[in-house]
C-alpha cells in the first residue's frame, strides 16, 4: 500500500445538513470546507517548506516551523476525531453511551449525568480557543476529562476517545456567543458507537 505523502480533508460521515439543529448546514459547510480544510493546507505547506529546506540545503527556523506543524497537524487530527465522534440525532447520534464506555463512564464519574455536567462545564470553561476531551490514562486506565488549548499536542500519555470544539468558529453563527447552548446540544449528536470503537482500541494498547 503507497502511503500518501500530505493531508487531504476527509469527507464527512453525513451530510452537512445531518447535525442540524445542533449544527447547522451553514455553519458545518463553513468548520469542515473553510477551517478545517485550512489545517489540512497548512500542515501541507510546512511539509513542502521542508522538503524545500532540505533539498536546497537552507535552514528554517525550527521552532517557528515545528510550531506552525503541530498547530495545523493537531487542527487537522482534531477535526477528524470531532466530525467521526458525532452523529445525526436519533441515527446514531445522541442518547447515553451503552457497552464499555457507559460502564468505565459509570465506573469512573457515578453516572452519565454527572459525567455530562463535568464535560460540559470543561467545554464552557475552556479559556480561549480549544477543546474538551475525554481520554483515557493508559497507566491508570482511568477516563479523564480534558482541555486542550488551540490544538494543543501536549497529552501524549493520554488516548483521546472524544472531543468537542469549542473553538468561536465552530459555533458562532448558530449561537453567536452562546457557547452554553452549543454544548447542550452537543449532547444530541454523540456518537456513542465511534466512542466506544475508540475505547476499545484504547483498551488493546
Ligand atoms: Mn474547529
Amino acid at each position: 500500500m503507497t502511503e500518501p505523502t500530505h493531508y487531504s480533508l476527509p469527507a464527512l460521515p453525513y451530510d452537512y445538513a445531518g447535525l442540524a439543529p445542533a449544527i447547522s448546514e451553514e455553519q458545518l459547510r463553513l468548520h469542515h470546507g473553510k477551517h478545517h480544510q485550512a489545517y489540512v493546507n497548512g500542515a501541507n505547506a510546512v511539509l513542502e517548506k521542508l522538503d524545500n529546506s532540505r533539498k536546497a540545503n537552507v535552514d528554517l527556523d525550527m521552532k517557528a516551523t515545528l510550531k506552525e506543524l503541530a498547530f495545523h497537524l493537531g487542527g487537522n487530527r482534531m477535526h477528524t476525531m470531532f466530525w467521526e465522534n458525532m452523529a445525526p440525532a436519533g441515527k446514531g447520534g445522541g442518547g447515553v453511551p451503552s457497552g464499555m464506555a457507559g460502564k468505565m463512564i459509570a465506573a469512573e464519574f457515578g453516572s452519565f449525568d454527572r459525567f455530562r455536567k463535568e464535560f460540559t462545564q470543561a467545554a464552557n470553561s475552556t479559556e480561549g480557543s480549544g477543546w474538551a476531551a475525554l481520554t483515557l490514562c493508559l497507566t491508570t486506565m482511568r477516563p479523564l476529562i480534558m482541555q486542550v488549548e488551540k490544538h494543543g499536542v501536549n497529552t501524549y500519555p493520554f488516548r483521546i476517545i472524544m472531543v468537542l470544539d469549542v473553538w468561536e468558529h465552530a459555533y458562532y453563527v448558530d449561537y453567536k456567543n452562546d457557547r452554553a447552548k452549543y454544548v447542550e446540544n452537543f449532547w444530541n449528536i454523540v456518537n456513542w458507537d465511534t466512542v466506544n470503537k475508540r475505547l476499545s482500541e484504547a483498551l488493546i494498547k
